[in-house]
C-alpha cells in the first residue's frame, strides 16, 4: 500500500463524516506521518512518558508501521474557546467530543482498509488510555506523532504541527510498510527556538502550566471541573486554555517568522 492511498483515504472519510448533518464540528485538512515500529525513539517513550508506554509491537506483534493523523479544528473552534476565559467554550467541547468518536470511526475505516488488502491492523483508544493515578500515559498519540515526523513539541506540552497544535491526533499500527516521514530538524515553538513567547504559560489560570514544569495533577483537577460544568454532555475532561489564542494555534510561527513554510512539507 501506498502512503499516498492512505493520506487520501483519511481526507475521504473525514469529508463524508463532517457532512452528517448530526455533526457541529469542522476540520480542516489532516495531516499524515507514518512511523517505523522499530524506530528506537519508541523505547525511549518509556522513559519520557510512562515506564508502561506500549511499544508498537505490545499493540500488535507483526506490526511494521505506525500511521498518527493530526486533526485539527476549524478556526473558528479554537478562537471561541481564546475568548472565554476560565471554562471551555461550548464549541471545543463539542469538538472534542465529536473528534473522538471521529477518530474511533476513522480507526475503525483505516484498519479494515488494510486488512481488506492482506495486512492485520490495530487501532488505539482516541483518549484516556491512561493511569488514573499516575495521569501517565500508556499510548501517547502526539508522542507517537512526533516520531512520525508530525512536528515538534511546544512548551505547552502540545504537539505543534505546520496546521498548528489545535486539534487532535489518533493513531494505529499495521503490518503494512509504509516508509518513515521525515521528522523536522527545527524547532516549531517560539520559546524554543530562541524567540521571546510565552504566551501558553500566561494562558493557564489554574497553577498548571509555568515556563520549567507542568503539574499535570492541578491539570487534571481543572479538566474534572469543567467535565462538571458540561454535565449535560457526555465525558468533555477539557480546557484547552494553553493551546488556544497563541501564535502556534493554527501554524508553525517559527516556519511563519523565519519564511521557510513554503520551502517544506513541515
Ligand atoms: S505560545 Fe509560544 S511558547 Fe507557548 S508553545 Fe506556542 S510558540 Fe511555544
Ligand atoms: S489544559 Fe488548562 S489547566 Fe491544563 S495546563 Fe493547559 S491551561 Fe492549564
Amino acid at each position: 500500500m501506498e502512503r499516498t492511498s492512505i493520506i487520501k483515504e483519511i481526507a475521504c472519510f473525514m469529508k463524508n463524516y463532517s457532512e452528517q448533518t448530526s455533526i457541529k464540528t469542522r476540520w480542516k485538512k489532516p495531516l499524515v506521518g507514518f512511523a517505523s515500529a522499530n524506530d528506537p525513539l519508541f523505547l525511549k517513550l518509556k522513559e519520557i512518558v510512562s515506564p508502561n508506554h506500549a511499544l508498537p509491537q505490545d499493540l500488535l506483534p507483526t506490526c511494521k508501521t505506525a500511521v498518527v493523523y493530526f486533526i485539527p479544528f476549524e478556526d473558528i473552534i479554537e478562537e471561541s474557546n481564546a475568548k472565554e476565559e476560565l471554562f471551555p467554550s461550548l464549541s471545543w467541547a463539542v469538538a472534542y467530543i465529536e473528534t473522538n468518536h471521529l477518530i474511533k470511526d476513522l480507526g475503525i475505516h483505516i484498519k479494515n482498509l488494510f486488512e481488506s488488502a492482506g495486512y492485520q491492523s490495530m487501532s488505539t483508544q482516541a483518549t484516556h488510555n491512561y493511569s488514573q493515578e499516575t495521569l501517565l500515559s500508556d499510548w501517547s498519540h502526539r508522542h507517537v506523532g512526533y516520531i512520525a515526523g508530525l512536528g515538534r513539541f511546544g512548551l505547552n506540552r502540545w504537539l505543534i504541527t505546520k496546521s498548528g497544535c489545535c486539534g487532535r491526533m489518533g493513531s494505529l499500527v499495521t503490518e503494512a510498510f509504509l516508509s518513515p516521514t521525515p521528522r523536522p530538524t527545527k524547532e516549531f515553538c517560539l520559546h524554543f527556538a530562541g524567540y521571546e513567547c510565552s504566551v501558553c504559560v500566561d494562558k493557564c489560570n489554574f497553577g498548571a502550566l509555568f515556563l520549567d514544569r507542568f503539574d499535570r495533577h492541578a491539570c487534571n483537577r481543572q479538566l474534572l471541573k469543567n467535565d462538571a460544568y458540561f454535565s449535560d454532555l457526555e465525558t468533555s475532561d477539557v480546557c484547552g486554555k494553553c493551546g488556544c489564542g497563541l501564535p502556534c494555534s493554527t501554524t508553525n510561527p517559527v516556519a511563519r517568522k523565519e519564511g521557510w513554510m513554503a520551502l517544506s512539507h513541515f
